[in-house]
């Protein structure tokens, strides 16, 4: 068996039942298979086995009581990665369908991307099996002082800064941010993604979607296509599908489909992106409130599964919401780029028929980067106490996206994956972040 195989081996050995982890993991494994082999040092220093397992796995409980005063006790969770190239950072998602794999998968891609970035950010994730669906702001609050009366004990702004994620927006993070405070005695930024009114960044809020967009307007214009009326549809409906929306709209091409957990929409004539705000932002209410408004677009109730022809595709909601069916209907109608809004959106089956029709594609560890680079000048602009201009920091995350895309292009054609963006993201993701590590010796 090669050494790869025996190392993935080991790994579902020793972590059984995180399917989410053990997906990320083997793509991401499998890519290195030939750099690795040329590169023996990363197997006398036995980096893989030092990469795939955490520093850290936090889990805890939390309670907290609703406005009827029903208690109810939900799992909490930090899973502290790698901490090489900085602190610890990635966001906190509250989702009915969070568990240790998915808190795994998310945390390993973190190094990565965090590593992309070439900024001094480590990598991890947390979260909450925690629905915020329905409930009321005075839940919410209950819920994130008990969660943070927990993960205040593991984080700070030179151990680990978390930010936002799925069901984690500025409500919560100002909630979370409260909490820290209060506990610890100590006004630090301790996480990102905070309002504006005290310590947040210009641009945060809207860095993942941006990021997405000027990275694939990269990638677009390197192969001699241009951005401008190619019909575009995106999944997702909240933060970052939103303003990759926004941002597309502005380089002039057409958005035509959105979805949430209860269906989607095809508007033929253009995602009035005003009309999302006010339901999805401001209300919070379901995708299907959208006809209402727009009376001549179609709604569909089940899972949006890319029938609608387009130019390029951005899955922007969650893992694994891209399968098999769904390439195949991308195919069908002559995609010609996808990029991933989301975190692993794409399954293994999906991503090889794009690839294999020469479909360029764009991975989440360098496509959503943005968001996360976007925290990272959050951190500075706080560790130095001052506020910087949007403008400035719009055209920072541009030049950071366009290095990231360099970067990757020239790495896959380096090692003979010329195109091939995944190769090209996973090596240099991983080589900075493993030099780094036999650097810093055995810890
Ligand atoms: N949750 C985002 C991501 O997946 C952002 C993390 C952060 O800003 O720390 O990258």
């Amino acid at each position: 068996m090669s050494y790869i195989k025996t190392q993935i081996e080991q790994i579902l050995n020793n972590s059984p039942y995180e399917p989410e982890f053990h997906q990320s993991v083997i793509e991401f494994l499998r890519s290195l298979e030939d750099f690795i082999e040329i590169n023996p040092i990363y197997k006398k220093e036995n980096i893989i086995q030092r990469l795939t397992e955490p520093d850290r796995q936090i889990k805890f409980k939390v309670s907290w009581q609703d406005d009827n005063g029903n208690i109810h006790v939900n799992r909490g969770y930090r899973v502290q990665f790698n901490n090489t190239l900085g602190p610890y950072k990635g966001g906190l998602r509250f989702h009915p369908t969070v568990n240790m794999s998915i808190m795994k998968f998310l945390g390993f891609e973190q190094i990565f991307k965090n590593s992309l970035t070439d900024l001094p950010i480590g990598g991890a994730k947390g979260g909450s099996d925690f629905d915020p669906k329905g409930r009321s702001d005075d839940e919410i609050m209950r819920f994130c002082q008990s969660f943070m009366a927990e993960l205040s004990r593991y984080i700070g702004a030179d151990i680990d800064v978390p930010a936002g994620d799925i069901g984690v927006g500025a409500r919560e993070i100002g909630y979370l941010f409260g909490a820290y405070k209060r506990i610890r005695n100590v006004y630090e930024g301790v996480l990102t993604g905070k309002s504006l009114l005290y310590g947040g960044s210009f641009i945060r809020k809207e860095a993942t979607g941006y990021g997405l967009i000027y990275i694939l307007g990269e990638m677009l214009r390197s192969h001699n296509i241009d951005l401008e009326n190619k019909i575009v549809a995106v999944s997702g409906a909240g933060n970052v599908a939103l303003h990759a929306a926004l941002k597309a709209q502005e380089m002039n091409a057409k958005v035509v489909t959105m979805s949430d957990s209860s269906g989607w929409i095809y508007d033929k004539d253009g995602i009035d992106l005003s009309v999302i705000k006010k339901i999805k932002e401001e209300k919070r209410l379901k995708l299907s409130e959208y006809i209402k408004y727009r009376p001549k677009s179609i709604y569909k109730e089940g899972k949006f599964t890319w029938e609608i022809p387009c130019d390029i595709a951005l899955p922007c909601a969650t893992q694994n919401e891209l399968t098999l069916e769904g390439a195949k209907n991308l195919v069908k109608n002559k995609v010609v780029a996808v990029a991933e809004g989301a975190n692993m959106p794409t399954t293994i089956d999906a991503t090889n028929l794009l690839l294999d029709q020469n479909i360029l594609f764009l991975p989440g560890k360098a496509a959503n980067a943005g968001g996360v680079a976007t925290s990272a000048l959050e951190m500075s602009q706080n560790s130095m106490r001052i506020s910087w201009e949007a403008n400035d920091v719009d055209k920072e995350l541009k030049r950071i996206m366009t290095n990231i895309f360099n970067k990757i292009s020239k790495t896959a054609k380096e090692n003979g994956f010329s195109e091939n963006y995944i190769m090209g993201a996973n090596i240099c993701g991983f080589k900075k972040v493993a030099d780094a590590m036999i650097e810093q010796g055995v810890i």
